[in-house]
């Protein structure tokens, strides 16, 4: 080893004992270490393979030199509110150009009329590879292949895709073991259409709490895969997370709280999985690798064992205690709180009163002033409905304004992507959608999209001729 190299290696390991200290201490974008690929085309990488010649990417070329101008009634940036009225958005290649700039000769000219031009949706908590059944008995490991369940992954792909989202954090293949790295490395290369992905591979869990088979016959263990990783021991935490890495994982996820099944109902109390210290070293090793940390969290122990642990997004969080949302401020962790998934689900009162909880917490978390971004846990119900989640936020007491923000400018943040996504400013992504109305004024608007572009490509346009067709032929 050269002498710089070593000296590199020791500025990196005491930059890691800085990174502890520091929750959200800035570091690189995340890379694709399976197949080498950037994440945007606007900003440069290394870029280890050629996208290989495919039918999306075929069909749907963003040639360097390919210029549209999009025209639209209002174009709103979420991030500083402001909509620019009858104006042009240029975009060459994969990247926009920005908003009136000078037309390119020969650009294409996309008169979308009267729409909200804006920026693609990103949803951090998405489950593409589950479907509503996957999750009663028989569970889905028990009954479907992994090469089906990435089949219907593909559909769900597409189906976000139609309504917007052109970006997913997807945290949890829930034992479609490889099919979320599999549709992250097929989108990027443009083998078939869908949104960028981010993927945790399997979540990290406890023998005994979340994501275990409960009452299996012990027989059977070791035989039926078990739907996370479950590690009970500090050595176990350190390999999970490694082994998780080298599969391809872009973030880590942690299961801080077990489930609804295992939550106290009379003093709705989640069970806490990990101790601080234990979610110290989960974080710590993934920061090794510039992987950032998300936990499943209700409240309680749990709860602040993943924040002071210095994760930086917390999911779900419906019994988050004030103390715990002083805590997530305190540390600056973002709360995802996926309010739609527990709102669909009220048929017995302790669901009822954990939807209340829930919006209790929410109410609680806009006075504190924490940081939310926006998430839906699609997939625990069905691909299609996951813009409702917005409308959620509002009822609850959002500014739609705000609401559109966590699923773009702070979405970016929490990814650190900003700037790259959720953002119309010049060498951005081109991922824009066009909605019906004013999203700003009536949050109802975000779900009446009529246009989506991901990475300078046209995917759906329901308003002029540039509409996307799939050609089977050669
Ligand atoms: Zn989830």
């Amino acid at each position: 080893m050269h002498s710089l190299q070593s000296l590199a290696v020791l500025a990196f390991s005491v930059s890691l004992s800085v990174l502890a200290s520091a929750a959200n201490a800035a570091l690189p974008p995340h890379v694709n270490i399976t197949q080498g690929q950037p994440w945007s085309g606007c900003t440069k990488r290394t870029e280890n393979l050629r996208p290989p010649k495919v039918p999306f990417g075929i069909q749907n070329q963003a040639g360097p030199e390919k210029a549209y101008v999009i025209r639209a009634a209002r174009i709103l940036e979420p991030r500083t509110g402001n909509a620019t009225l009858g104006g042009h958005l240029i975009v060459r290649g994969e990247c926009i150009v920005g908003i009136n700039e000078p037309i390119p000769p020969q650009a294409e000219v996309v008169d979308l009329g009267q729409v909200t031009l804006m920026p693609g949706l990103i949803d951090l908590h998405t489950h593409l590879l589950l479907r509503d059944e996957d999750q009663t008995f028989p569970y889905s490991v028990w009954w479907k292949t992994t090469p089906y369940r990435t089949i219907e992954g593909v559909d769900a792909a597409i189906k976000s895709l139609r309504l917007g989202f052109t970006t997913v954090r997807d945290t949890d293949h829930e034992g479609a073991v490889n099919a979320d790295t599999a549709l992250r490395d097929a989108i990027a290369r443009g083998v078939i259409p869908g949104p960028r992905m981010l993927v945790v591979t399997a979540g990290i869990t406890i023998t005994g709490g979340d994501m275990n088979y409960m009452l299996m016959s012990p027989e059977l263990a070791g035989k039926v895969p078990e739907p996370a990783d479950l590690a009970d021991t500090s050595a176990q935490l350190v390999e999970r997370v490694r082994s998780q890495i080298k599969q391809g994982a872009d973030w880590v996820k942690v299961y801080a709280n077990s489930t609804r099944r295992q939550t106290d109902p009379v003093a709705m109390q989640g069970l806490p999985q990990f101790s601080v210290e234990e979610m110290k070293l989960i974080v710590n090793e993934a920061r090794r690798f510039r992987r950032d940390v998300v936990a499943h969290v209700y409240g309680g122990p749990g709860a602040q064992a993943a924040i002071l642990g210095g994760v930086r997004t917390i999911e779900h969080g419906p019994l988050m205690s004030e103390e715990d949302l002083r805590a997530a401020v305190k540390m600056g962790t973002y709360w995802v709180p996926t309010l739609t998934t527990y709102h669909k689900r009220q048929t017995t009162d302790f669901e009822k009163q954990f939807v209340q909880y829930h919006r209790d917490a929410f109410q609680k978390a806009l006075r504190l002033g924490v940081r939310i971004a926006f998430g839906t846990d699609v997939g625990s119900f069905p691909f299609g409905e996951q813009n409702q989640e917005f409308g959620l936020m509002v009822q609850y007491g959002m500014k739609p304004i705000d609401a559109l923000r966590t699923a773009t400018s702070v979405a970016a943040e929490v990814l650190r992507m900003e700037g790259e996504i959720g953002t119309l400013a010049g060498g951005s992504t081109a991922d824009l959608i066009a909605v019906s109305g004013e999203p700003e004024a009536d949050i109802a608007a975000i779900t009446q999209v009529r246009f989506v572009m991901t990475n300078g490509r046209i995917f759906r346009n329901d308003i002029t001729a540039q509409r996307f067709e799939w050609a089977w032929g050669n």
